[in-house]
C-alpha cells in the first residue's frame, strides 16, 4: 500500500457526461478512469475518480458538457491506498 497525497476532489455529473474521454486525457495525475461496464442512462461510459486528486481543474475546464465540480483542499490530506476509487 503506497502513501498517496490529495489536495481536492471533483464530484461529476455522470448523467451529464457524453463519454468523450476528454477529461481523461487532461487529468495529468492520470486519476479519472472510464468505467468499463457502467453507462448512464443515455448509455455513455463516464468518469470515476481514483485517489491522488491535485484540484488542478483540468478536468472542469476542458469538459464541454459542464460535469465536474471541483474542490481544494485548504491541508492536503495523506491517503494510504491499494488502487480504487476515491
Ligand atoms: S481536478 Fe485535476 S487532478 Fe483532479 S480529477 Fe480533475 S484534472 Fe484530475
Ligand atoms: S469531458 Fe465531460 S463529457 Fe467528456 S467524458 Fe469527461 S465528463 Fe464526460
Amino acid at each position: 500500500m503506497n502513501p498517496v497525497t490529495v489536495r481536492g476532489s471533483v464530484t461529476i455529473d455522470t448523467e451529464a457526461c457524453k463519454g468523450c474521454d476528454l477529461c481523461i486525457e487532461a487529468c495529468k495525475p492520470d486519476v479519472l478512469v472510464m468505467t468499463t461496464d457502467q453507462t448512464n442512462t443515455r448509455g455513455y461510459r463516464f468518469p470515476q475518480l481514483l485517489v491522488g486528486c491535485t484540484g488542478c481543474r483540468a478536468c472542469a475546464d476542458v469538459c464541454p458538457d459542464f460535469c465536474f465540480q471541483v474542490f481544494r483542499y485548504d491541508t492536503p490530506k495523506t491517503w494510504t491506498v491499494e488502487g480504487g476509487l476515491q
